[in-house]
């Protein structure tokens, strides 16, 4: 090849392809079915191969062995005696390069000094593995790690110095969209998470284990034991004489629906400002959701509004649709006004079925969120209150005979047997491992349900002493309510002030969502019911200036704290 350079104590064996313009340096060795690309730099007692692909313009310095399973593409440098592996558990006496798991350092890759990259894993695109570190896991495109195990601690550009939190290069200002989620899997040791699943694991995995461990035993993996336990201590919890479970919160809010016959020709009364699932039900079971707008103070159905749509719909019904049901959303965890929505319902002949998805634990006069209206239905995603590790859900009725037919419903329609179909039903089961996950869970419940009550009270008392609370909304509480908290949600003074503050806690490493962007009535997939841009005003305002921050039962005051300072903007913009 033109202009390569091997060194005379060099070993190159057979079959091995050398680019041009590479040099290969003092007692080096590359071994067979290897090649090695353009312009590259081998520096002295360096191993690579055999079968090893190394990509042009790549510096490999002195000390490294590129073995068997390791790919570089282009431009990557290895710094140093840094160390590759390829068998993740060598034992001496054990032949194991059967097991050789590939290592891919993808194009302009930095491998600092001594650090070691434990194989399997995928170093990003112009990423940075800082001197010393041990890489154990997946590396970023353009991410900064560091440490043992390595963790990520920011970005670095193409020219090798780093991006700022505005995603813009400190020294060349080339602007990069945002890369991936820095927290999505922890990656920063100080990200303050939404939801805190790890944190409550800690306290209950070994009893997690043990149900675990019981269900593997019997082996009864579809509608086990453990499914009844929970329904029963459900039921009791709830404070209603059934609870059914099934297989997520939308079938749930299905099975209610057809639990009462609603389908073709029915109309039903609920929220565009809630998950999409609460209209999509209705529409799977071909009934026709007829919204009606939020109440400003609570984010819930507005019980006048209800009372004006439900009256001029009866009166200057065009649509040929029938009245049936009204779903009202305990929106964020906060029970909706069911005094005035089963009042209204009984006027006019209609069922209450309460989407409880996100207030299981919640209070309204005493009684319990699911059994406060005709049929309740939870779920049990595991970022709702009480969640499994999965999707699952619950039904929750007074009535035997609405029980029955869920039951029957979430098998297919089961008469006396499963092949015996009485009616239309559905793949709706709850597995046996959810319930087990469960019964875990809600015995810790009552106290998380205790915990978050306390933290929304400290967030509220924390956010109404900062400078600008003028423009913060807080959530509202109301006498004889106790939310769930599922959410801490704000409303901020416009779309201007969230994307500030959207920013800050992202800089901040403080997760925030905004629950929802977008009114169902907007929805694409909603076109066809004839809403357009202006029908509910308060829902779409929301939409604009809504924000939900961390909340869970483990957060800690520092963490509260620092959520906090991060809502606090005024200090960072110009009167505007
Ligand atoms: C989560 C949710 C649902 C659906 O629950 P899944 O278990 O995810 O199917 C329905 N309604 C509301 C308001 C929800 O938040």
């Amino acid at each position: 090849m033109a202009n390569t350079f091997i060194h005379k104590t060099a070993v190159v064996d057979d079959k091995v392809d050398i680019g041009s313009d590479t040099r290969i340096w003092h007692f080096s060795h590359v071994l067979q079915n290897s090649i090695v690309g353009q312009g590259c730099s081998i520096g002295q007692n360096v191993v690579i191969g055999p079968d090893v692909k190394v990509g042009n313009n790549c510096k490999i310095q002195n000390n490294v062995s590129v073995y068997k399973g390791v790919t570089l593409e282009d431009d990557v440098f290895c710094g140093p005696s840094m160390v590759f592996t390829n068998v993740f558990n060598p034992r001496s006496a054990i032949r194991r390069m059967d097991q050789i798991r590939p290592t891919l350092v993808k194009k302009g890759a930095s491998l600092g000094a001594n650090s070691t990259i434990i194989c399997g894993v995928t170093i990003g695109k112009y990423s940075f593995v800082g001197a010393g570190a041990v890489v154990t896991k997946d590396v970023p495109d353009h991410a900064l790690v560091k440490g043992n195990p390595a963790k990520q601690t920011g970005w670095i550009c193409e020219c090798g110095e780093k991006i700022n939190s505005e995603m813009i290069c400190c020294v060349c200002q080339k602007e990069y969209q945002w890369l991936t989620d820095m927290d999505s899997d922890s990656t920063t040791g100080n990200t303050i998470a939404f939801v805190d699943l790890a944190a409550q694991q800690k306290i209950i995995l070994p009893e997690i284990e043990k149900n675990i461990q019981t269900v593997l035993q019997h082996g009864q993996y579809i509608m086990g034991p453990e499914v009844k336990k929970l329904e029963t201590q459900l039921a009791k919890f709830a404070k209603v004489k059934h609870a059914v479970t099934c297989s997520s919160g939308t079938d749930a809010l299905i099975m209610a629906l057809m639990a009462y016959g609603i389908g073709y020709g029915d109309a039903v009364f609920t929220t565009p400002f809630t998950f999409i699932a609460t209209a999509e039900a209705i529409r799977i079971c071909g009934a026709t959701p007829v919204f009606v707008d939020i109440d400003p103070g609570t984010f819930n159905i507005s019980v006048e509004k209800l009372k004006k749509t439900i009256s001029d719909f009866t009166k200057e019904n065009h649509s040929g649709l029938k009245p049936k049901a009204i779903i009202p959303v305990d929106l964020f965890g906060l029970p909706c006004d069911y005094d005035g929505i089963n009042m209204i319902a009984k006027e006019n002949d209609l069922i209450v079925i309460e989407d409880a998805a996100q207030s299981f634990g919640a209070e309204y006069k005493g009684r319990m969120a699911g059994g406060l209206g005709h049929i309740g239905c939870t779920s049990f995603f595991p970022a709702k209150p009480l969640g499994c590790y999965g999707d699952g859900g619950a039904v929750f009725t007074d009535s035997d005979e609405i029980a029955e037919k869920v039951i029957s419903m979430r098998i297919h329609g089961k008469g006396s047997n499963k092949y015996d179909n009485v009616r239309l039903g559905i793949n709706g089961r709850l597995d046996t491992i959810q319930a087990a996950i469960l019964l875990a869970k809600i015995k810790i419940f009552p106290n998380e349900n205790q915990k978050r009550r306390e933290i929304a009270k400290r967030y509220t008392n924390l956010i109404s002493l900062l400078n600008n609370a003028d423009n913060i909304l807080l959530p509202g509480t109301f006498e004889g309510y106790k939310s769930a908290w599922a959410q801490y949600s704000l409303l901020l003074k416009n779309d201007k002030i969230r994307s500030i503050i959207q920013k800050q806690l992202k800089a901040s490493s403080i997760s925030s969502a905004v629950y929802y962007p977008t009114p169902l009535h907007l929805q694409t997939a909603y076109r066809d019911l004839g809403y357009k841009q202006g029908d509910f005003p308060m829902s779409e305002d929301f939409a604009g200036r809504v924000i939900s921050i961390p909340m869970h039962p483990y957060l800690k005051e520092e963490e509260q704290l620092r959520v906090v300072a991060g809502l606090n903007y005024s200090a960072t913009i110009p009167n505007t």
